[in-house]
C-alpha cells in the first residue's frame, strides 16, 4: 500500500468494503475534513508517486479522475444518504436513440461486483465499467459464489449485457512490462486474476493501462506486455484484453498510436486483443480531436496504424490539461480544453455503435459545509447530455449555446491548468530540466 500510511487507511476506508477507487488528493481532502493531520502518501516524492511497480506521474488516472469511492462513516457519511430506489436518471431506451451508443460510467462496485449494476441504473447508464478488487492490493479474496450470482441475475434483470457493455477496469499496481522477474510474476498472476473474474462473470472485455518502461529500452517492454498477453490468453478463455490509450510521455507505454500496434503486433491471438480509446489520455497525449477535422485526421491515423477492427471501447472524458500536455487531468464533458465538439463527433461517427462508452468524469462537489462528497447527477446529466449530441446539428444555435454554457463552466479550472503547464514548460527551458515528463512522445 505505497500511497497511504496505514494510519490514512484508518482514516479513509476504502479497502476491503471498498472497490478501491480514491486518489491521493481525496484522500488528503477527506483527511482534512476529518480534522485529522495524519500526513499523506508516504511514496509520494517531488510530484512523483511510485505505485507499485509502475511510475505514475502526479497527475495520473487515480488521482485526478476524482473517481467515486467509499468514504469512511465520519468523513462523510451524512453528506448525501443515498436511497438505491431513486434513480438520478431513467435509462434512455436504445430504440430511442437514433444509434446504438451504450453509455454509462465507471461506477463504485463497493460491497461487492454486484453492486456496479444498482450503480449504473441509478444513473440511467447503458454500459459500465468497474474494478473487480481492489486495485491498490495484490491480494483480494476471491469473488463469492452468491456476488456472482448477484452479478449475472441482475445483469439479466436490468437488461445488461456483461459480456459487450462491461468494462472492467484493471488495477494500477499492475505493470506487464515489469522487468524484474519477482515482480513481473506478481503482476500477471494479478492480471490473469481479473481475467479469470471477467470470465466467471460473463464479461468478455477487460480494459488495462499497458505498462511502463521502467527506463528500460521501449521495444522490450512492449515485447514483455505481448509476452504477458499471450501467456495470459492461453490461461484463459475468452476475454478480450483491452489495451487504453495513455496521456503520459517518458516511460509511459500507450501514449502513440505505434505503441499499441507494437504491442498488438506481437499477440499471437489477434482476437484477444483490443483497444480503448481515453479522449482525455488521447487529447494529452497529442491526438487532437477538437474539430471535426482534427477528429477525422485523428480517427484516420488511429485506422491506418492501429486498426478500427481493434476498437472496443471508449472513455469520454473532457480535459483539464491542455493540448499535448501529457497530463491525465479528466474534466467534465463540454468543461475541459477538448470540448463538446469533440464528444458530438464521437456520439455522431458512424463507426462506433454498440461499445461501451464509459465515463470517468470528476464527480465530487464541495457541500457548503466544505466537505466533498459524491454528486452522481452529474453522471446521469453527462450520460443524457452526450446521448442528445446524436443527430444534434453541430452549427445549431442549440449546440452553440450548449458547448459555450459548458465552456464557461470550465474556465476557471482550465485557465488554473494551464497557469501549471506554463509554468512548468518555462521552467524546464529555463533549467534545462532533465525530467522524462516532457520527453518526446515517441522516445
Ligand atoms: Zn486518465
Ligand atoms: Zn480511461
Amino acid at each position: 500500500m505505497p500511497r497511504t500510511s496505514t494510519r490514512n487507511k484508518s482514516v479513509v476506508s476504502y479497502s476491503e468494503e471498498s472497490d478501491g477507487r480514491l486518489n491521493s488528493n481525496n484522500i488528503s481532502k477527506s483527511i482534512a475534513n476529518s480534522k485529522d493531520t495524519v500526513s499523506v502518501a508516504p511514496g509520494k516524492v517531488n510530484g512523483k508517486r511510485k505505485l507499485g511497480a509502475v511510475d505514475v506521474d502526479d497527475d495520473n488516472h487515480a488521482q485526478d479522475t476524482n473517481q467515486p469511492r467509499k468514504r469512511s462513516a465520519g468523513v462523510n457519511a451524512k453528506a448525501k444518504p443515498e436511497d438505491k430506489t431513486m434513480p438520478f436518471a431513467n435509462r434512455t431506451t436504445l430504440d430511442s436513440l437514433k444509434k446504438a451508443m451504450y453509455i454509462g460510467a465507471h461506477v463504485s462496485a463497493a460491497g461487492g461486483v454486484q453492486n456496479a449494476i444498482t450503480n449504473a441504473v441509478q444513473i440511467g447508464a447503458n454500459s459500465f465499467a468497474l474494478f473487480l478488487k481492489s486495485q491498490r492490493k495484490w491480494d483480494n479474496p476471491p469473488i463469492s459464489t452468491e456476488a456472482r450470482d448477484l452479478f449475472i441475475n441482475n445483469c439479466k434483470s436490468h437488461s445488461y449485457s456483461a459480456a459487450e457493455h462491461a468494462l472492467p477496469h484493471g488495477s494500477y499496481l499492475v505493470n506487464l512490462a515489469q522487468v524484474d522477474e519477482t515482480k513481473a510474476t506478481q503482476a500477471y498472476n494479478s492480471f490473469v486474476d481479473d481475467l479469470q473474474r471477467c470470465e466467471t462473470l460473463g464479461i468478455n472485455l477487460y480494459n488495462f493501462h499497458p505498462g511502463s518502461t521502467g527506463g528500460e529500452p521501449r521495444p522490450a517492454a512492449i515485447g514483455r506486455i505481448a509476452a504477458q498477453l499471450n501467456k495470459a490468453h492461453k490461461a484463459t478463455l475468452s476475454v478480450i484484453t483491452v489495451l487504453e490509450n495513455m496521456a503520459g510521455a517518458g516511460n509511459v507505454i500507450g501514449s502513440t498510436w505505434e505503441d499499441l500496434r507494437d504491442i498488438i503486433a506481437l499477440v499471437e491471438d489477434k482476437d484477444r486483443v483490443g483497444v480503448c480509446i481515453d479522449t482525455c489520455h488521447a487529447f494529452a497525449a497529442g491526438h487532437d480531436l477538437r474539430t471535426p477535422e482534427a477528429f477525422e485526421e485523428t480517427m484516420r491515423a488511429f485506422g491506418e496504424i492501429v486498426g478500427f477492427k481493434y476498437l472496443k471501447a471508449f472513455h469520454l472524458n473532457d480535459s483539464k490539461a491542455p493540448f499535448n500536455s501529457n497530463r491525465d487531468l479528466h474534466a467534465n464533458i463540454g468543461t475541459g480544453f477538448l470540448g463538446l465538439c469533440a464528444f458530438h463527433s464521437i456520439m455522431n461517427h458512424d463507426g462506433f455503435r454498440n461499445m461501451p462508452m464509459i465515463l470517468e468524469t470528476p464527480i465530487d462537489k464541495k457541500g457548503p459545509d466544505g466537505k466533498t462528497a459524491e454528486d452522481k447527477q452529474i453522471w446521469a446529466d453527462e450520460i443524457k447530455l452526450l446521448e442528445s449530441l446524436i443527430g444534434m446539428d453541430a452549427e445549431s444555435i442549440e449546440f452553440t449555446k450548449l458547448s459555450a454554457d459548458l465552456q464557461a463552466k470550465g474556465a476557471t479550472e482550465r485557465s488554473r491548468i494551464q497557469d501549471q503547464v506554463d509554468k512548468k514548460s518555462a521552467k524546464k527551458s529555463k533549467t534545462g530540466t532533465k525530467s522524462t515528463k516532457g520527453a518526446k512522445k515517441n522516445a
